[in-house]
């Protein structure tokens, strides 16, 4: 009996061994999200110092198999159907409002937008959406805003945001020197800057922004006040900016020295943002609790 046959007899184990598609309660979707890993080989164009992919244990796969991704995230949005997936841990601990299938996001171990099959996968997830009527359940993409601009991307995004599409974007710095200290990518800043408007001039973004504790300090003023400049610049030339995620770190990472930044810390973050850029929404979530 192949495993994805034993997964329709027993969902409730076996997706813990699926290779590609994975569910979660997620803070930032405020509900159930079903991650697609496009990038099983741990591989990523940016080296973030706060990562939590473990990249120290070998990938199990490295290749993209489309037919199964498509079936494991099919048993996926069955047990989220049925409910069944509320009745093993971790999930029989969500709040009643987390219980919801929110969005199928393009997330995982690297940048979803670097596998070529990248628009291919978005189509055959949008037409799975479709043929079972989730007009409700989004598709997120959680990207490094690095490949944005690449033709197969764009035609992956038109896909995308015709099917209930949200697109967030990183970006962790304002300084070409700060990005490069925490984000350590071969990507100039100015391309990710340059992909950020070309994308928010075509349809809303939502930013998603990290800052943390690194080596021992957080953000500088003059970095806060150059992050707001950027924003600022995308929205004067007529970029559509939803919000802004400002987030920490959350989990463990294998750098040691990339912290949380405390409670008070990154609500002084929000406090500068929001006095900067008054009528877009700031969302905040902070660090693990101990951390408080
Ligand atoms: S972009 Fe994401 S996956 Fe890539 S290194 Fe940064 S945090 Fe990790």
């Amino acid at each position: 009996m192949s495993d994805l046959i034993k997964a329709h007899l027993d969902h409730r184990r076996l997706w813990r061994k699926f290779d590609y598609c994975y569910p979660v309660i997620s803070r930032r979707s405020r509900g159930l999200s079903l991650g697609v890993n496009l990038n099983p080989d741990k591989i990523c164009n940016f080296d973030c110092v706060y990562c939590e992919v473990d990249r120290l244990t070998p990938p199990r796969r490295k290749d993209l198999d489309l037919d199964q991704l498509e079936r494991e995230l099919a048993v996926l949005l069955d047990v989220a159907d049925s409910g069944e997936i509320y009745e093993v841990p971790p999930f029989d601990s969500a709040q009643p409002e987390q219980r919801r299938l929110n969005d199928i996001a393009f997330s995982g171990d690297g940048e979803p937008t670097t596998a070529r099959e990248f628009p291919e996968v978005v189509a055959r997830i949008a037409r799975l959406k479709d043929q079972r009527g989730l007009d409700e359940v989004k598709l997120v993409l959680i990207t490094d805003s690095s490949r944005l601009e690449a033709p197969e991307v764009v035609k992956g995004l038109e896909t995308l945001m015709a099917h209930q599409g949200e697109i967030w974007a990183k970006l962790d710095a304002g300084t070409e020197g700060y990005y490069q200290s925490i984000c350590r990518s071969q990507v100039p800043f100015q391309r990710i800057l340059d992909n950020l408007l070309a994308t928010a001039r075509r349809w809303p973004i939502v930013l998603q922004t990290l800052f943390l504790d690194w080596r021992g300090q957080g953000p500088s003023e003059s970095e806060l006040e150059a992050y707001c400049d950027r924003v600022e610049h995308l929205r004067n030339q007529g970029g559509l900016l939803q919000a802004i995620q400002l987030y920490t770190v959350a989990r463990p990472t294998p750098e040691p020295e990339a912290r949380p930044l405390r409670r008070l810390e990154l609500d002084a973050v929000a406090a500068c943002l929001r006095s900067r850029l008054a009528d877009l929404p700031v969302e905040v979530y902070y660090g693990p609790e101990e951390w408080a």
